[in-house]
């Protein structure tokens, strides 16, 4: 295709403002996808995705259209997330387009994560096009809305689209106004290939999936290419385009966005952010690589059946190909066994992980306390990581421990102001700046992140009804009174609930966790105390009470079935709970026994 009649976009936006809509209607309004097999958020291809309504891959679609000026056009799309964990997502796809629609709520307005995603909009180099969404709701104020755009992030908003991607209203202009006020992707087809890989997962039929931008040269079906980063060589044996399922394609011009497979077996050789080009007669250098991404919280994840452990090691490392922001290791617990030190972007990217493992890969796991990376500065000058709490040496041999701080920016209606300032300020925020943009305020925090990866989302959530919108970025770290508290149920330490707390807040969140741990602990036929203790001082102390009666004295009667159902009920819930000495602890109380009220 000529590089003229080439568009790449992304869009880009707050959390439900309607991106994945918007998406779904400029594939349906082009016919590229029969009215038939349209389904909603079509992109969003992920269970999880759809069943959370959000979007966590960032995914493609190419899209035949033909414009006013009566060419036919060749649009790329790639729909990004927009959940601050996800953001490593976000700035991957950006390198492959040259613009983007800014998709902002009419009756919401500019949010922290349109903020966040705009500027990687703009560093990226992105000509960008607003798209005030859901004019339909009588809520919507689009001239309020313009003007806060060009206040708060200083884009020229005049002339932004306005359209119902419900209704399907003015989704011609958004495809007219891509054409015309996006710029067409720069490339030399007589160049040596240098094509950009975006990204790459594991299809079970297929195998590893790659997914190019052709910057310079042309990539054909059969080429020889080679990886730049890792020196690999590999034959292209299929080439396709997605429309978004695959659509077997002859070349790939400057300006193209596509996949491959090339039995590629090794994962590591198809490394995000990497240039592709022929094996002979290449490019002799190399595009700018992409920033690798760091993971910022880190948790155990251990098989409930041992057995599984071979399967979870496979599971991990096909999601890890799929995820470049994903990173593991091996890990021995004393009390869970063999398992994965696991580390994240956030705690969603956690959850959505746990989740596809479980679902996906059928395996039935046990998660420990999230922690941060700690920099631990030992007596002796030695300098270390800490990834797990479990391994924090004996305090005689610390000199002192740093933590992570974070800039959190908190876009949140007027009236919940006072809730959000109290909330950062418990959890040992240093306010930063405060300001308004129409009748939202903006605060930024200073925080710990340590305070944030557990629970700071849900809360901010439910104080101020949804209304709040958060994003932060990592600016260092600092030194402060952190101690670690241990758990002890039955009087002995759980290792996987062991974490990092403040001195100050230890006594307080100590006892949050043995009274939701009395509740998450069924009963046995025995007293069991549970405890949080710092080095051998006990600080919080709660006691199971002993079972008096026996459970299956329910099931009387003739009923057989039912008492067989019950009873396989008991086991498989069985299977969920693991043993501590003489005490089951059911997988749930791993990561709920965390969470504060
Ligand atoms: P995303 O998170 O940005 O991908 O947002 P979605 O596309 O999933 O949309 C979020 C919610 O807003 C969904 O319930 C949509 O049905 C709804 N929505 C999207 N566009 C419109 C619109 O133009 N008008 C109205 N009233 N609702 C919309
Ligand atoms: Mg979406």
């Amino acid at each position: 295709t000529e590089l003229s009649r080439i568009r790449n976009f992304s869009i880009v936006a707050h959390i439900d403002h309607g991106k994945s809509t918007l998406a779904d209607r400029l594939i349906q309004s082009t016919g590229t996808v029969a009215d038939r097999d349209m389904k909603e958020q079509l992109l969003d291809s992920m269970d999880i995705e759809r069943e959370r309504g959000i979007t966590i891959k960032a995914n493609t679609v190419r899209i035949d259209y033909k414009a006013k000026d009566g060419h036919q056009y060749v649009l790329n799309l790639i729909d990004t997330p927009g959940h601050v964990d996800f953001a490593y997502e976000v700035s991957r796809s950006m390198r492959a387009v040259e613009g983007s629609l800014l998709v902002v709520d009419a009756s919401q307005g500019v949010e922290a994560q349109t903020l966040a995603n705009v500027y990687q909009a703009l560093d990226a180099g992105h000509e960008i096009v607003p798209v005030l969404n859901k004019i339909d709701l009588p809520a919507a104020e689009p001239d309020r809305v313009k003007a806060q755009i060009e206040d708060v992030i200083g884009l020229d908003a005049q002339d932004a689209v306005l359209i119902s991607a419900k209704s399907g209203l003015g989704i011609p202009d958004v495809l007219e106004a891509i054409v015309t006020r996006l710029p067409a992707p720069k490339g030399d087809r007589s160049a040596a290939l240098k094509a950009m890989l975006v990204d790459s997962w594991y299809d079970p039929y297929l195998g590893v999936v790659v997914m190019v931008r052709v910057m310079d040269g042309v990539l054909r079906k059969g080429d020889r290419i080679r990886m730049m980063q890792t020196n690999a060589v590999y034959p292209i044996d299929k080439l396709a385009v997605l429309r978004p399922q695959m659509v077997d394609i002859e070349e790939l011009g400057p300006g193209e966005i596509g996949v491959f497979t090339a039995q590629i077996k090794q994962v590591r050789d198809t490394r995000v952010g990497d240039t592709i080009t022929h094996e002979r007669k290449g490019a002799t250098e190399a595009l700018p690589g992409f920033k690798p991404a760091q993971p910022v919280v880190f948790c155990g994840l251990f098989p409930v059946d041992a057995a599984d452990f071979e399967d979870l090691r496979d599971a991990i490392e096909k999601l890890a190909l799929n995820d470049a922001s994903f990173s593991f290791e091996m890990e021995t617990s004393a009390a869970l066994g063999f398992g994965f030190r696991c580390g994240f972007l956030g705690l969603l990217h956690l959850e959505v992980i746990r989740d596809r493992l479980e679902r996906e890969y059928n395996i039935d796991l046990i998660t420990t306390a999230p922690s941060v990376v700690y920099h631990l500065y030992m007596k002796d000058g030695e300098v270390k990581d800490l990834h797990n709490p479990a391994d924090m040496p004996d305090l005689t041999y610390v000199d002192h421990l740093e933590e992570p701080r974070i800039k959190a920016t908190i876009m949140v209606p007027d009236e919940y102001l006072g809730d959000i300032l109290k909330l950062c300020q418990d959890r040992r925020g240093i306010q930063l700046d405060l300001s308004y943009a129409g009748s939202r305020a903006m605060v930024v925090y200073d925080l710990p992140l340590n305070e944030v990866v557990f629970d700071f989302y849900d809360r901010l959530k439910s104080v101020t009804k949804g209304y709040a919108s958060f994003d932060y970025t990592i600016t260092g770290y600092r030194e402060d009174n952190l101690v670690k508290m241990s758990i002890l149920v039955n009087d002995e330490p759980v290792d996987a609930l062991s974490m990092m707390v403040h001195r100050d807040r230890a006594e307080m969140r100590g006892r949050a966790m043995v009274e939701k741990l009395k509740d998450l602990i069924p009963r046995h036929m025995f007293k069991i105390p549970i405890q949080a203790a710092i080095g051998g001082k006990v600080i919080a102390r709660e006691t199971l009470s002993a079972l008096r009666k026996d459970v299956t004295a329910k099931c009387y009667g003739g009923d057989a079935t039912r008492k067989r159902k019950l009873l396989d009920k008991q086991k498989a819930g069985k299977k969920k709970m693991r043993q501590f000495g003489k005490v089951d602890i059911p997988q749930e109380a791993f990561i709920s026994a965390l969470k504060m009220d």
